[in-house]
């Protein structure tokens, strides 16, 4: 290499230099990882065998450019028909295209805060503003309740609201009522993220038909254990699901993600419900569990997690609960100042024996 060549400044792009990298949070594997929402009684049997069974020419060949056999089994599970469905690899890319495709650059999106901490970023990189909403507050010290005001949301007059429900990292579930409220009045597109749908009871799907600016986004990486092959999905109408197709590009899902997802949605929907509904057993009696060690107040959740702020007159600070979990093989998630909230950790819940080990630790803690 000449001196020339080595000293040739990159040009890269103004609007991009001041977005953060997406921090993931993981850090040194663990034994134990309670960070990412994950399914904690791990894959699909079905889905598994699928993978291990695929002929080497699922290697070798390009998949189907828009998983059209994935899209109709996805559309047999909501109900919908097979051009309201979009794949993506993960949720996170269907956001994303989303966001490119459907506002102009310099509009805005709307988010609750805290919310999806990886939005903001999306809305930046399509050249989009983001605009913070907060929650309004209510509930006990113990047992905080969020909840959105609608018209504080619609007030930002953003071309996409997004809203997530139940959201991560709080856990929250979103009104019905006022979902509906804001689906009905928004004059842009509606975003609803219901990566945690599965643990759930109600979901923004059953407005669709009457909504053709509304977008629910799902996964398979939570409930359907599927993380590690990046499946997410839109649902909307058939002209949104196109232009979001078109930002998407071809082959975003390789073939060996397709397969396992169709045998997951075909074979192991009852190994789904199984564990969901197990999840959210787990997270209620970890809450309660919680409250009654005092010194942690637990936000009220519908997924398959728990936000857990430590009250610093018993307890030490996020980082050093989570530390000290770390030390007993155990990983979870630190957000060192939530919006409203400050420190704060996010628990994924698993099996009641690791639960209980969490909960020993963090009986131990004292104030410093
Ligand atoms: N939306 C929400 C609310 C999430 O919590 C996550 C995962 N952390 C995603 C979307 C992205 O999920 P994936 O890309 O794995 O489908």
């Amino acid at each position: 290499m000449t001196n020339m060549m080595r000293q040739r400044a990159v040009a890269l792009r103004s609007a991009y230099r001041a977005i953060p990298l997406y921090a993931s949070g993981d850090g040194e594997p663990s034994a134990v990882d309670l960070s990412d929402n994950t399914n904690q009684w791990g894959a699909p049997p079905t889905a598994v065998r699928a993978l291990a069974g695929l002929p080497s020419s699922a290697a070798s060949c390009y998949p189907r450019a828009y998983s059209p056999v994935l899209n109709r089994a996805i559309a047999r599970y909501v109900g919908l028909e097979p051009g309201n469905v979009m794949t993506g690899c993960g949720s996170d890319q269907i956001v994303d295209c989303a966001f490119r495709a459907l506002a102009e650059p310099g509009e805005w999106v709307a988010h609750l805060d805290p919310s999806f901490i990886i939005v903001p970023s999306f809305a930046r990189v399509n050249s989009l503003d983001p605009v913070a909403v907060p929650w309004s507050r209510g509930g006990s010290p113990d047992e905080p309740i969020l909840s959105v005001d609608p018209e504080a949301v619609l007030a930002t007059r953003a071309r996409i609201i997004y809203l997530c429900s139940p959201n991560n990292p709080t856990g929250t579930v979103i009104a019905p009522d006022v979902i509906e409220h804001i689906v009905s009045r928004a004059s842009g597109i509606v975003i609803v993220d219901e990566a945690y749908a599965e643990f759930s009871n109600w979901s923004a799907v059953s407005l669709l038909a009457k909504a053709p600016h509304l977008i629910v986004t799902r996964t398979f990486s939570k409930a359907f254990g599927l993380a590690g092959l990046r499946v997410g999905y839109a649902l909307g109408s058939p002209d949104v699901i196109r232009e979001c197709s078109k930002a998407r590009g071809p082959y975003a899902l390789s073939g060996h993600a397709e397969s396992a997802a169709l045998a997951a949605l075909t074979h192991d929907l009852e190994w789904m419900r199984e564990h969901a509904a197990t999840a959210v057993e787990v997270r209620e009696r970890l809450a309660a569990a919680l409250r009654a060690l005092g010194g942690y107040r637990v936000y009220s959740s519908g997924a398959n997690f728990l936000l857990v702020v430590p009250d610093r007159s018993r307890r030490p600070g996020a980082a050093a609960i989570a530390g000290r979990l770390l030390e007993q093989g155990i990983a979870v998630r630190v957000f060192e100042n939530l919006a409203g909230i400050g420190g704060a950790l996010r628990i994924t819940v698993a099996p009641w024996e690791i639960m209980e080990r969490c909960l020993t630790t963090l009986e131990e803690l004292e104030g410093t």
